[in-house]
């Protein structure tokens, strides 16, 4: 079986939108397992000549707060146990909120590989900004634009070296 690498955070950082950068067009299909899979999408990716899998997860769009960080938590566990080396997303336009804290908490204790990505790096101005996000623990955070497509590579890099 590939490696897998799980993209990990809350809503709205743009997990999907680098997602989707990173399989291109290889979406993989997967049986529908209700309550299981619907929430997570599988892609394959590839980079120096290793394939990997990769999970995006949080398609869910919940718009109550509670349900919000259950879901985000629950997501994040289901794709920990199943990573090898997670990508732990943040935004660089709203700094480090209680959810990143917890979801930093929980990764943590999977003591699995992370890396940090600060999404939303979209000019220079924003790479002062990425600094702030050292405090989480995981190291150098790399910056990532998924609107321009900046970083992508960067970050590929950084996972496929852990896996
Ligand atoms: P997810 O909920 O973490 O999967 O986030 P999405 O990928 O759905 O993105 C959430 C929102 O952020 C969307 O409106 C995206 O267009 C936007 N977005 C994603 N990446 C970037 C980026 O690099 N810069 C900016 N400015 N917006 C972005
Ligand atoms: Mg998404």
């Amino acid at each position: 079986a590939r490696p897998v690498v799980a993209i990990v955070g809350r809503p709205n950082v743009g997990k999907s939108t680098i997602f989707n950068r990173i399989i291109g067009d290889r979406l993989a299909i997967v049986e529908d397992k209700p309550g299981i899979t619907r929430d997570r999408i599988y892609g394959v990716g590839e980079w120096n000549g290793k394939a990997f899998s990769v999970i995006d997860t949080g398609g869910i769009d919940l718009d109550n707060n509670d349900e919000i960080m259950q879901s985000v938590r629950a997501q994040a566990e289901l794709a920990v146990q199943e990573a090898d080396v997670i990508i732990f997303m943040v935004d660089v336009k709203s700094g480090i909120t209680h959810a990143d804290s917890e979801v930093a908490q929980m990764l943590f204790r999977s003591r699995k590989p992370v890396v940090l990505a600060v999404n939303k790096v979209d000019n220079d101005e924003r790479m002062t900004d990425i600094y702030e996000f050292y405090s989480l623990g995981f190291g150098e955070p790399i910056a990532l634009s998924g609107s321009h497509g900046i970083g992508i590579g960067d970050l590929l890099d950084a996972a496929t070296e852990l896996l």
